[in-house]
């Protein structure tokens, strides 16, 4: 697997292969944060998730995100569920809008005010 390291703004070319042992073997980064990555990738990849959800009373939505990263193959299904929820207002930065989201024992929350 071809990879590009997202961790910073060097991104270095990661190709990344299982070894018949089944470990993992990265080559082609410059710092352990490029290892861990390509890793992670292959093994358990994982991305925040940010959204928008209704607020009633209101054209305006509630802009939201995953409290930590999440499985890459729960993002549909935590982006459809965004899609589908409403909150009450007043909302607060980091409170909590969606808890352990499809089962990923992530919480969403919200990063923005909503007033009344
Ligand atoms: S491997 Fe290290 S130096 Fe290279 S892009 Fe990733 S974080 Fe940056």
């Amino acid at each position: 697997m071809q990879l590009t390291c997202i961790n910073c703004p060097r991104g270095c070319e990661l190709t990344v292969e299982r070894n018949a042992d089944g470990t993992v073997k990265v080559t082609g980064h410059a710092c352990p944060r490029g290892e861990a990555y390509g890793i992670a990738e292959m093994t358990n990849p994982v991305r925040m998730v940010t959204g928008l959800v209704r607020v009633a009373g209101t054209r305006r939505p509630l802009p939201v995100k995953t409290r930590t990263a999440i499985p890459k193959g729960k993002i549909a299904d935590v982006t459809n569920l965004l899609a589908n929820t409403t909150v009450l207002p007043p909302k607060r930065i980091g409170d909590l809008i969606v808890p352990d989201a499809c089962g990923t024992g992530v919480d969403v929350v919200a990063t923005a005010n909503c007033a009344v």
